[in-house]
């Protein structure tokens, strides 16, 4: 058992004892701007903390990933515990640490900011009481999880030739969350264009903008399965200069989204037939000899959707983690983590709750208050345990895949 273990205490209490450190580098972390693809200030700051608390081969990554080794006693899997260092705000907003009672308020607080505060608080306890797994604990600090970063972070990891063989992104509002499905989404940008011209003058031209609106018709007619869910949305338009102007162009934003990839290409294919039929309709409409109506599919994101099995050992060793300290555990449906990327390659993967009480998440007013937040990182702690073993205390839940050589003891 693992609270019986000495070393394990001391590390729960340094985490404890950390707390009031957690929050402050949570503060001055959210204060430097971070939007997807514009991290690099806010990872440089990252990398000195990892270097501080004695990580091993620490370093930045090409796309800014920031990465640190704790290595573990052999023989176990080799896990990696992440948290996303951007947001979803612009370069321009106001991230000044604004405190009222015992709130603080700054847009991107907690997600991601806080996690990557409390992992590396998991981090410091396990290199100053000398606490190794069986397997080696990889840290990350990754780029790129929000919307337009299209998880550019950890499919860098995962593109490359990598050890990992199981992967927990503290990354949920609810601290005994955990998020065990990938939803995967598609998103396209469609751009109908036309010759244009006047709507008088030129009436008889097929219309890039009617085009767009026989598309949206179809697509509105879509059918889809209520599980896996799938759902679709036309979610932007653009187009025309005026009343009385036939437009050149027009265009759309698309997002399909799907817990089954089968599902995702099923109704991509559909889609795109719809776009197709759209303009051959307009075209047909007003005749061949009319300069004819033309679109173009642009791929705006690809997340690849997975299912995993809520009876996982990676989900019932976070339950049991989360239980050790007295939360409540929940499974969390949230559509889409940085855990997609593994469980869509088959590598078990989880997102987890972050501590202390938050809200307004994506939004200008979001709030982080720091009660009993140490339990986040605690449940860290024990989670990267149960799951990378503890040399004569617990197995590891997760087994290495057969042929993969163990990790030599350091
Ligand atoms: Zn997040």
């Amino acid at each position: 058992m693992l609270l019986n273990n000495e070393t394990v205490r001391k590390a729960l209490d340094e985490i404890r004892a950390l707390d009031e450190t957690t929050t402050r580098e949570t503060l001055t972390l959210c204060q430097i701007p971070a939007p997807s693809h514009q991290e690099r200030k806010k990872a440089e700051y990252i990398l000195k903390l990892f270097l501080e608390a004695g990580l091993l081969d620490v370093h930045m990554d090409e796309v800014w990933n920031v990465l640190g080794r704790w290595p573990g006693t052999g023989g176990g899997p080799t896990v990696m515990l992440a948290a996303h260092t951007d947001t979803v705000f612009p370069m321009e907003t106001d991230v000044t640490v604004r405190k009222e009672g015992s709130r603080y308020y700054c847009p991107g607080i907690n997600d991601d900011t806080h996690a990557v505060a409390e992992i590396m608080a998991v981090a410091k306890a396990m290199v100053k009481h000398d606490l190794h797994a069986k397997g080696d604990i990889l840290f990350c600090a990754n780029v790129c999880e929000e919307g337009l970063g299209d998880l550019k972070g950890v499919k860098h990891i995962f593109g490359h030739e990598n050890d990992i063989d199981a992967f927990v992104s503290v990354d949920n509002p609810v601290t005994g969350g955990v998020v065990y499905t990938a939803t995967g989404s598609r998103r396209y940008h469609v751009t109908f264009t036309g010759s244009g011209g006047h709507s008088f003058s030129d009436f008889g031209l097929p219309n890039p903008i009617h085009a767009m609106g026989r598309a949206i018709a179809a697509i509105s007619e879509f059918q889809v399965l209520d599980l896996p869910k799938t759902t679709f949305n036309v979610g932007v338009v653009n187009g025309g200069t005026s009343v009385n102007t036939i437009a050149s162009s027009a265009s759309l934003l698309m997002d399909i989204r799907s817990d089954s990839d089968s599902e995702l290409e099923r109704l991509t294919e559909e889609f795109r037939r719809a776009i197709d039929q759209a303009v051959e309709d307009e075209n047909r409409r007003w005749g061949p000899d009319q300069p004819p109506v033309k679109a173009e599919v642009e791929v705006k994101g690809i997340r690849p959707a997975g299912t995993q099995s809520p009876d996982y050992p990676i989900v019932t060793a976070a339950f049991e983690a989360a239980r050790m300290l007295g939360i409540q555990p929940e499974l969390r449906h949230e559509s889409s983590t940085d855990a997609n990327i593994p469980i869509s390659m088959g590598i078990p993967a989880i997102a987890v709750g972050r501590g202390g009480r938050e809200g307004g998440i994506h939004t200008t007013h979001e709030w982080f208050e720091p009660v009993e937040a140490w339990l986040g990182p605690q449940r860290d702690l024990l989670l990267v345990l149960l799951l990378a073993g503890l040399e004569g205390c617990v197995e590891p839940a997760i087994t290495r895949p057969s042929g993969k050589p163990a990790v030599p003891a350091p």
